[in-house]
């Protein structure tokens, strides 16, 4: 008996880990776990890559090392497609058949069919999308020292960041404070006093689905610091030199960082699976894929809705968690021939970095902010990064940054 999970992420390595403790060699079953990196990303922490504020290497948890201990395999390959009708998943060298399968391929990211939007923004997805924006923004200061036009210069230094969830706000907060605190110092010839630093959101408020007290708070802090919020700002299209609006307008910018909307790993799209509106695959109680017994679907690609909820559960990295560690039980249920139990979402509570010694959270069934929040935020953060060796390094870099200074090197 083979049992497949496509995607290493929070939701099939959880599945993955889960499965192999539980399973202990029983049954003859072998579980194999197959991602195209050699990593597991911590995004949470994905903003701080393009800001300076860790090093990516920190953030990416080494797969192999978890082989050392643990009875699983693992293919580092790209998933071509997958074909449920033969069960088996395609590999650009071979095909892996299955008995059991898990999907966790997590999300793209989704410009919802704005012009030019993919040729002339800049995602924040993966390690490598990270790097590239943090060297674009070092390279603008680089230029702006050495251009001599006051207006010219200004153009150069302008920033924005598209989306007023969660990642845009953290983002834009900690763009902020590098421009201003870091920056500055290293470029003083490029008048960083000339640099815009905005953020743009459809609709009139900040971080959709949280509490809304907690988008209020975050507003104020952005604008508190200088942020500048384009708030009920509707994109409409892109070219070279910044963003048009609903409203008419073209907003000149040198970078445009796409923090705004995913949607299901592409590989879901040709599988004929009933799915939601946003493209994701609709799965029952036991997150199992209906009609295709012995296949399940975990984590960004997944809309599970709970008993009397009226919408899926969002795509967070603790509802994948959640989630890959709910299917591994009731893989081993099943194989011990026990009833499978119905998939419950536990709400932890939200947290929100707003940039030095700020956040906002909601713990505890309270709402507060401020330096206490942030502490919170990083104390909880950092026991949630995987691996001790990762821990330590990002204490680390979080050392260095507050008493010295981050990483601005702009490494080729
Ligand atoms: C910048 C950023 C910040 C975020 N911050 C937070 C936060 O603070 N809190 C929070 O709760 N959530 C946050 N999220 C959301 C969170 O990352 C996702 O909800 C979570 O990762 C979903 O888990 P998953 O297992 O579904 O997918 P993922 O964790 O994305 O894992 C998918 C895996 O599949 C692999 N994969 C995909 N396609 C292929 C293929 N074709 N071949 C081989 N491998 C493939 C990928 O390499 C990846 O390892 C953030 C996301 C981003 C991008």
């Amino acid at each position: 008996m083979r049992i497949v999970i496509l995607g290493a992420g929070f939701g099939g390595l959880t599945a993955c880990l889960e499965l192999v403790d539980r399973l202990k060699s029983r049954w003859g079953v072998e579980v194999v776990l197959v991602d195209r990196h050699p990593y597991h990303l911590f995004t949470p922490l994905l903003f701080q890559v393009v800001t300076g504020g860790v090093d990516p290497g920190h953030i990416a948890h080494p797969i192999r090392w978890l082989l050392r201990d643990r009875r699983f395999q693992f293919y580092e390959s790209e998933i071509k497609a997958i074909d449920l009708a033969c069960k088996k998943v395609v590999l650009p060298t071979m095909e892996l058949t299955y008995d059991i399968l898990v999907i966790g391929l997590g999300s793209t990211t989704n410009f919802f069919g704005v012009p030019k939007a993919e040729n002339y923004s800049f995602p924040v997805k993966t390690v490598r999308e990270a790097v590239a924006i943090k060297n674009r923004i070092i390279d603008a200061f680089r230029q702006a020292e050495l251009e001599p036009n006051d207006e010219a210069r200004r153009r150069i230094l302008s920033f924005a960041v598209v989306g007023g969830g969660a990642t845009g706000v953290e983002l834009v907060a900690s763009l902020y404070d590098l421009v201003h605190m870091v920056l500055a110092k290293d470029y003083p010839r490029a008048r960083p006093e000339d640099t815009r630093v905005c953020l743009i959101e459809a609709t009139n408020s900040l971080l959709g689905g949280m509490d809304p007290k907690m988008g209020e708070i975050a507003m104020q802090s952005l604008q508190n610091r200088g942020v500048r919020l384009h708030l009920g700002c509707r994109i409409v299209g892109m070219d070279n030199e910044g963003v048009h609006t609903a409203d008419g307008q073209h907003l000149q910018y040198r970078l445009v960082i796409w923090a705004s909307g995913i949607r299901p790993s592409p590989l879901v799209e040709p599988l004929a699976l009933e799915k939601a509106r946003d493209g994701r695959i609709i799965v029952g109680p036991y997150l199992d894929v209906p009609q295709w017994p012995g296949v399940y679907a975990v984590g960004d690609l997944a809309a599970y809705t709970e008993p009397g909820a009226a919408r899926p559960l969002p795509a967070k990295a603790a509802v994948a968690e959640q989630q890959g560690r709910s299917v591994a039980r009731n893989i081993v249920h099943i194989l011990a021939d026990e009833d499978p139990e119905t998939f419950r979402y536990k709400y932890q509570g939200d947290l929100v970095a707003l940039g030095r010694d700020a956040a906002v959270a909601k713990l505890f069934g309270r709402s507060f902010n401020g330096f206490v929040a942030w502490i919170f935020w990083r104390a909880i953060h950092l026991q949630k990064v995987p691996g001790f060796r990762n821990r330590m390094s990002v204490a680390q870099d979080w050392s260095f940054d507050y008493v010295l200074r981050r990483d601005t090197m702009h490494l080729e």
